[in-house]
């Protein structure tokens, strides 16, 4: 019998082909061996096939909701929770969502984007957003992030055009584990998604988004796109929306945009704004947002004719559980994407795709686990620890 039949299952699920064989080899088991064991687990959807073998976490609730392009499905994991503290105290499991969303682009063809948690809860306290509430538990590692999309290939059975960190938790409080999952699911020889599928969202930690102006510059990564949620047209009403603000503010943020758009080109770089009324939707808001944006207008090397200057996404806030502020009106949402395209400033309206199933942007969180409110609001030092640890 060979030394791999003898040995212990080795998990891939989180690793490059290249991390794979490394594990392999201390086992014994050769670089081509492992290829065709990673290969099975990620191609052909096997969950077992010596000496791979993956442990999914069971899927606890599915909701689906038909919409103009197709249907959205929410799907919940259960997850261990390996800390023992919390489990004393009735906590022994993480849950965590993702949700499939279907698009037509351009072109006609239907594509499939995946958004997916990198934590669970998470710890910036964000006032509109529904995963905010329930504080931070825990960041996921790699292998968890990757296993949400395994689920949605495999057992919800979809191709997966696109991937957005838009679920819960904040990518940039998680950022080892969260490059480590993009690394796996751009491997060509496992999942396969083209770099320029994935998109990374965050609130704005400039210490962040230095880490991935870094990371872009390396081979493979220029194409990585990055979200960054704005929310706000000043930083009164921003630090009052998101208190990461008080660190770094919209003059940080801007400097830091500008920067990174020397690296790479703006095109990849998109801002989101979360239109709630009352409090980010007057008029003078727009004219406030389109001064902030117009360093971003002109870009001196884009070719003529190709892409554009700036982007920048409205999102129509959904109202999360016990919310202060209603949805914006459909007059609302076209009076202020107006005057903004009448700054010049190329805007898109990301219409709610799932308001009902609670699987729409900021509604992650459910009820069940949004009682278990733990950790206060820090943006680093135990998380990395556990993403370290793990
Ligand atoms: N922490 C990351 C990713 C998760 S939130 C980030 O902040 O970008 C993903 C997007 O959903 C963000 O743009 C966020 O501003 C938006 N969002 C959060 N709560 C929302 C709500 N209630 N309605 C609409 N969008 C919301």
């Amino acid at each position: 019998m060979a030394i791999a039949d003898q040995i212990n299952p080795i998990s891939p699920m989180g690793l490059t082909l290249d991390a794979y064989q490394a594990l392999c080899a201390r086992e014994g088991v050769g670089p081509g061996r492992a290829k065709t064991a990673y290969q099975a687990i990620y191609r052909d959807g096997k969950t077992a096939s010596p000496p791979a073998k993956i442990t999914l976490p069971t899927i606890v609730t599915r909701h689906e909701e038909a919409v103009n392009e197709g249907t959205t499905i929410k799907f919940v994991q259960r997850l261990p929770n390996p800390d023992h503290r919390l489990a004393n105290r009735g906590i022994d499991f993480d849950d965590i969502e993702s949700v499939i969303i279907p698009m037509i682009g351009r072109s006609g063809r239907k594509t499939h984007t995946l958004c997916v948690s990198s934590q669970v809860g998470c710890a910036l306290g964000c006032t509109f957003c529904e995963t905010a509430q329930m504080g931070l538990i825990r960041s996921l590692s790699a292998a968890e992030i990757v296993a949400q999309w395994w689920a949605a290939r495999f057992i919800e059975n979809i191709k997966i055009d696109n991937i957005v960190f838009m679920g819960m938790g904040e990518p940039m409080d998680n950022l080892d584990q969260v490059l480590k999952a993009i690394a796996c699911l751009t491997d060509r020889n496992g999942p396969a998604l083209p770099m320029s599928g994935i998109t990374i969202s965050t609130v704005g930690r400039v210490d962040g988004l230095e880490r991935i102006k870094e990371q872009v510059q390396k081979p493979g990564w220029k194409r990585l796109g990055l979200a960054l949620s704005l929310n706000a047209s000043n930083d009164e009403v921003r630090s009052r929306l998101m208190p990461i603000n008080k660190k770094w503010n919209m003059q940080a943020l801007q400097t830091m945009l500008l920067e990174l758009r020397q690296v790479r080109g703006w095109r990849k770089i998109m801002i989101e704004y979360v239109l709630i009324p009352g409090v980010n939707s007057e008029d003078t808001h727009a004219d406030e947002l389109a001064e902030w944006m117009s360093p971003f207008l002109k870009d001196p090397t884009r070719k003529k004719g190709k892409g554009h200057g700036g982007l920048l996404n409205v999102i129509p806030y959904n109202p999360r559980r016990d919310s202060p502020w209603d949805a914006p009106s459909d007059e609302l949402i076209d009076r202020f994407v107006n005057r903004l395209m009448r700054h010049g400033v190329f805007v898109n309206c990301r219409r709610t795709k799932g308001r009902d199933s609670m699987a729409a942007c900021g509604q992650l969180g459910t009820a069940e686990i949004r009682k278990r409110k733990l950790i206060s609001l820090t943006t680093q030092g135990r998380t990395d620890q556990e993403a370290n640890a793990q």
